[in-house]
C-alpha cells in the first residue's frame, strides 16, 4: 500500500508514487502489478494535512521473509526523503506498507500481517480491488469487495484521470 501527501524537493506526490513503482519493481522477480492513482481525504491526520495520493501494487518479492521486505521498503522510504518525527500521521513523502504477504499471519513488534487497518480503509481497498478483484484478506472470511462496500464516511476518494492532462 503506497501513499504520499508531501512533495520531496520539487517532486509532487503523483510523480513520487510513479517513481516508487519503479523502485518496487526492482524488488520483484515478476512484473509489478499496479493500481490507478487515487486522491483521498486525509484520515486521522493533523488538521490541515494535504490530500493523499494512494495506490496499491502487487509483487513477488525477491526477499525471502516479510521482515526483509519491510526493511527494503523502509530503505526506499528513506531514499524518498521520508522523515519520521514525533507527530502521528504527519505529512509524508512516501509511505510503503505491506498489506499482506501470501497467506502469512504474524504479529511482531515491527510487523503485523495482514496490515491491521487495511480492511477499514477505502483508499487501500479500492485500488487493491482494481488489481485483485477477488482478493480476500488472509484470515478473513469476508471478501475485500464486500468490506469495501460497507465503508462509509471517509471523505472523498477519486480516481486521478490522467487523460485530462494529455
Ligand atoms: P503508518 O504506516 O502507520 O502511517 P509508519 O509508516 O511510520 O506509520 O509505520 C510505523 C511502523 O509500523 C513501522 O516502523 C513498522 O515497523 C510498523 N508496521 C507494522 N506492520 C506493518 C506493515 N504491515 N507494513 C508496514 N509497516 C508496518
Ligand atoms: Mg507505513
Amino acid at each position: 500500500g503506497i501513499g504520499s501527501n508531501q512533495a520531496m524537493d520539487e517532486v509532487q506526490p503523483v510523480e513520487l508514487i510513479q517513481r516508487a513503482f519503479a523502485a518496487l519493481a526492482l524488488l520483484s522477480d515478476y512484473p509489478l502489478l499496479v493500481s490507478s492513482l487515487w486522491e483521498s481525504t486525509p484520515l486521522d491526520c493533523p488538521p490541515g494535512s494535504p490530500r493523499f495520493i494512494n495506490a496499491v501494487a502487487a509483487m513477488r518479492p525477491r526477499q525471502l521473509t516479510p521482515l526483509q521486505l519491510l526493511k527494503s521498503l523502509q530503505q526506499i522510504e528513506a531514499d524518498f526523503g521520508r522523515f519520521r518525527g514525533p507527530e502521528r500521521n504527519a505529512p509524508r513523502t512516501l509511505d510503503l506498507d505491506i498489506l499482506s504477504f501470501g497467506e502469512v499471519l504474524m504479529q511482531d513488534a515491527k510487523l503485523t500481517l495482514p496490515h491491521p487497518r487495511m480492511q477499514e480503509r477505502a483508499f487501500v481497498l479500492k485500488p487493491l480491488l482494481e488489481i485483485a478483484p477477488h482478493y480476500s484478506i488472509p484470515g478473513m472470511k469476508c471478501p475485500a469487495d464486500a468490506l469495501a462496500r460497507q465503508i462509509v464516511g471517509q471523505g472523498s476518494l477519486t480516481l486521478i484521470n490522467f487523460s485530462k492532462s494529455l
